[in-house]
C-alpha cells in the first residue's frame, strides 16, 4: 500500500532532520501506523528496525510470521526462532548507530537489554519522530475516522430514541450492549463503553457499575472502539451523549444548555492556526461565564487516530497551532460532585475551509421513557 511507502519516506526525512540513525518500533500504535501490523504484547520481541539509510526489517517471533500481512515495498520480515536472541538480532542490525529512537510503549526489558548490547548508542523516544507525523491525517485516514464515527453515531441515535432500553438495567449491562453494538457495527475492538447514571455521571471516567439505572436520572454514555481492514491500521471512534430518563429538572436543563453552547462554540473555533490552549479556552470561558467553570475539571480534548488518545491535546499548556489534518475530540464536561454531570463529545478534523465535524448524532439532551 502506497500510504506506507509515503509514511516511511516521511519518517526517514524526520530522522535525517533530527540526526536519528535508527527507529525501533514494537508494541504500540506507531508500528501499525507505519506497517499495518500490530505487535502482540508478549515476552517474545516483535520489532521493526528502520535505519536512516537502508531497508526496514521487521523481526517477528517465527510462530507469528503468518499473522503479518506483508508489504515488501516497505519492510522485509525476519522470523526468529525460539532459541535465538532477538535483541542481539536487532543490535546487530543497527550496529554503529549513534542515536536511535524506540517506541514509547516498548517493553522496558527489551530497551534495557538493547542498552546493554549497544553501549555506543543513545536512545530517545520514537514519538519525537513519529508523533507529529501521526498527528496529521491524510485523506484516507480521515475517511477511516469518519466511517468509525458513523458507527457510533448510529448507536448514539439508538440511545436517544429509546432503542436501547435503560431503566431497570444495570450500567454494566448497558455497557455490554454498547460494546456488542460497536462490534456489530464493524469495529474489531471495543476500547471503552462508559455508562454513568445519576450521581455516577459526576465522575468523568466512571466506567460502568452494578448500579441499576432508575427513572429521572441523567445517563452519560461515552463509547468507542477501533475499526480496521486486514493489513491496515485500525482507526478509533469516540463519542459522548447524555440522555435523561424522564423530564429533566430545570437545574439540569440549565447545566446542559451551557454545555451545549460551550461545545458548539469550541467546535466552530477549532480552526487551523488556533492553538490547543485557545480552543480549550473557548469552551472554558463559556462555561465560566455560565457559572460552571469550576466543574469543568479536564482538558477539552485529545487527538485521535490509530490511538484513542494521541497528539494533539486541547489543553491550556499546548501552545502549538492546529494544523490541517489534525483530528481531535471536543468534549467539555460539567461535573457537580455527588449530584450529576454531563459531557458532550464529537470528533473534529481541522481542515483549510473550517472544522470537519465527523460525528453527526444529535447533540440535544433527549428524554427517554424506557
Ligand atoms: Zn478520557
Ligand atoms: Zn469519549
Ligand atoms: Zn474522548
Amino acid at each position: 500500500m502506497s500510504v506506507f511507502v509515503d509514511r516511511l519516506d516521511r519518517v526517514r526525512a524526520t530522522m535525517t532532520e533530527q540526526g536519528v540513525d535508527a527507529t525501533l518500533l514494537s508494541v504500540g500504535a506507531d508500528l501499525p501506523w507505519l506497517t499495518g501490523y500490530e505487535a502482540t504484547p508478549l515476552e517474545r520481541l516483535t520489532m521493526l528496525v528502520v535505519p536512516r539509510d537502508g531497508d526496514a526489517v521487521m523481526f517477528v517471533p517465527e510462530l507469528e510470521v503468518p499473522r503479518v500481512h506483508p508489504h515488501p515495498e516497505v519492510f522485509s520480515i525476519v522470523g526468529w526462532s525460539e532459541t535465538e536472541d532477538p535483541v542481539a538480532l536487532v543490535a546487530k542490525q543497527i550496529a554503529g548507530a549513534r542515536r536511535a529512537v524506540i517506541g514509547d510503549t516498548t517493553w522496558a526489558r527489551f530497551l534495557v537489554d538493547l542498552i546493554g548490547q549497544l553501549p555506543g548508542t543513545t536512545f530517545g523516544r520514537a514519538s519525537e519522530v513519529v508523533g507529529s507525523l501521526r498527528a496529521v491525517k491524510d485523506a484516507h485516514e480521515v475517511d477511516c475516522l469518519r466511517v468509525a464515527a458513523h458507527v457510533v453515531d448510529a448507536i448514539a441515535h439508538e440511545l436517544q430514541t429509546g432503542a436501547i432500553p435503560l431503566i431497570g438495567r444495570t450500567e454494566a449491562d448497558v455497557s455490554a450492549e454498547l460494546g456488542r453494538r460497536i462490534i456489530d457495527g464493524g469495529h474489531h475492538r471495543v476500547n471503552f463503553a462508559i455508562v454513568a447514571s445519576g450521581p455516577n455521571s459526576a465522575s468523568p471516567h466512571h466506567h460502568a457499575s452494578d448500579k441499576v439505572i432508575g427513572p429521572d436520572e441523567v445517563v452519560l454514555c461515552d463509547f468507542g472502539g477501533t475499526m480496521s481492514a486486514p493489513g491496515e491500521p485500525g482507526y478509533c471512534s469516540d463519542i459522548t451523549r447524555c440522555v435523561y430518563t424522564g423530564e429533566p429538572p430545570t437545574e439540569f436543563t440549565a447545566l446542559y444548555d451551557a454545555l451545549f453552547a460551550a461545545q458548539g462554540k469550541a467546535r466552530l473555533g477549532a480552526l487551523v492556526g488556533h492553538t490547543g490552549a485557545e480552543v480549550d479556552g473557548i469552551a472554558r470561558d463559556g462555561l465560566t461565564e455560565a457559572g460552571y467553570g469550576e466543574y469543568f475539571i479536564h482538558r477539552l480534548g485529545h487527538g485521535i487516530g490509530v490511538e484513542e488518545h494521541e497528539d494533539p491535546y486541547l489543553v491550556a499548556s499546548n501552545h502549538e497551532a492546529i494544523e490541517v489534518g489534525n483530528a481531535f475530540s471536543i468534549e467539555p464536561g460539567i461535573y457537580v460532585p455527588h449530584t450529576w454531570g454531563a459531557r458532550l463529545e464529537d470528533i473534529v478534523v481541522a481542515a483549510a475551509d473550517g472544522p470537519d465535524v465527523l460525528n453527526q448524532a444529535a447533540r440535544e439532551l433527549f428524554v427517554v421513557e424506557a
